[in-house]
């Protein structure tokens, strides 16, 4: 991650920069602001800026011996800590080592990401999420390490809300007076979670979601999308960037959807239980990622219905398949049901993704849509 791949964020790539600039890079900084808007995009970018042997004005130089290191995450002077779940072995050190492999390919797939996709990656389920003292004292080891190249040695600490008092009373000392060239960089959701000892001792600086048009912009310029889509994913996700490129992956899977959407909606229309269960059930199991997607791909479907019912079918981005399915179908969504068609889909996407019981959301949403296909009649 360069500082020119960080979506949006100028001013604080600005403020980063001049940090250096003007040799005044204090010791503790904390990033604090919304998923999925790049805080740990920006601070792989600067922890790169910072260790690279030939940095330019703007970014780092990309070649030399450090900039490669940091290619693959296993520079020796930058450090990660991050939640993890208890290990299974009894008597195993919690620390966040034993998931480093895991976490390097979460952070090169995406630096995007949200809590809940660092849950799904540890197969973490119902277990919590933690930063356990054990990783206070590994952090403190490794900070006594004498630096390994250069002047600065980075130890990035992700969602230290997952520290717990004891944890976070261990590092108090550190986080005051590190050892020189020692810089503590955190990411942190949510501040109020943040125990306040911690908190105090950070200079922070806030991240927020890039905008609607930023995003829109990067998604054209950067994934050939056409300027109508790029604009209807950003204004659909927000400017939350990790939800922007779920969407673009599952586009991939469009087919699979429409398959189970049109089966969903016959089966919501005659109000048939005996294949409202099993339609919920499967969804179920695909995975709180898999519905997500599929309720994204269901109100995308329905807002082609509404184009191809004002009679402009040459605009709607349907296949054949969808578009013969949606002529018989779209008279059943109108401006009597659209609105709370749309709010009851969101509704469950907002569920699905606070983790609420998947399935019972799914049934009572499907009845909800039975309800309003009725009235469109
Ligand atoms: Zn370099």
């Amino acid at each position: 991650m360069f500082f020119k791949d960080v979506i949006g964020q100028d001013l604080v790539k600005a403020f980063l920069l001049k940090q250096v600039a003007d040799d005044e890079i204090p010791h503790a900084q904390l990033f604090a602001g919304p998923e999925g808007g790049g805080k740990l995009a920006l601070v792989l970018a600067y922890a790169r800026f910072l260790l690279c042997q030939n940095r330019g004005e703007q970014d780092a130089c990309g070649s030399c011996p450090s900039c490669v290191k940091v290619s693959s995450l296993q520079h020796p002077d930058l450090h990660f800590s991050f939640p993890i779940i208890a290990p299974s072995k009894s008597g195993q050190k919690k620390v966040s080592d034993l998931f480093l492999d895991r976490w390097r390919a979460r952070l090169m797939n995406n630096p995007y990401f949200t809590t809940e996709d660092w849950k799904d990656d540890l197969v973490a389920e119902n277990k919590q999420l933690n930063i356990a003292v054990d990783e206070a004292e590994s952090i403190i080891r490794k900070l006594t390490l004498a630096a390994y190249g250069g002047t600065y040695r980075i130890m990035i600490i992700c969602l230290p809300e997952f520290m717990n008092a004891q944890t976070a009373n261990k590092l108090l000392k550190q986080l005051e007076e590190p050892g020189p060239g020692t810089l503590f960089m955190m990411v942190c959701h949510d501040t109020e979670q943040l125990l306040s000892t911690i908190l105090s001792r950070m200079q922070v600086t806030k991240v927020h979601l890039p905008s609607e048009e930023v995003l829109s912009t990067f998604l054209i310029e950067n994934h050939g999308l056409s300027q109508e889509r790029a604009l209807e994913i950003a204004h659909f996700v927000d400017g939350n960037v990790n939800e922007a490129y779920k969407l673009l992956t599952n586009n991939m899977s469009n087919n699979e959807h429409f398959e189970q959407l049109a089966q969903w909606m016959r089966a919501c229309y005659s109000n048939d239980a005996q294949q409202l269960v099993p339609i919920a059930e499967k969804l179920h199991k695909s995975g709180r990622e898999a519905v997500k997607s599929f309720l994204e791909y269901a109100l995308h479907f329905f807002r082609q219905c509404i184009v191809a019912n004002y009679g402009r079918e040459e605009l709607t981005r349907l296949t054949a398949d969808e578009a013969k399915f949606a002529s018989k179908f779209a008279p059943f969504i109108n401006h009597l049901n659209v609105l709370e068609l749309t709010e009851a889909i969101e509704a469950a996407h907002n569920d699905v993704s606070r983790n609420v019981y998947t399935r019972l959301v799914l049934l009572h949403t499907s009845f909800q849509v039975h309800k309003l296909l009725r009235r469109a009649e």
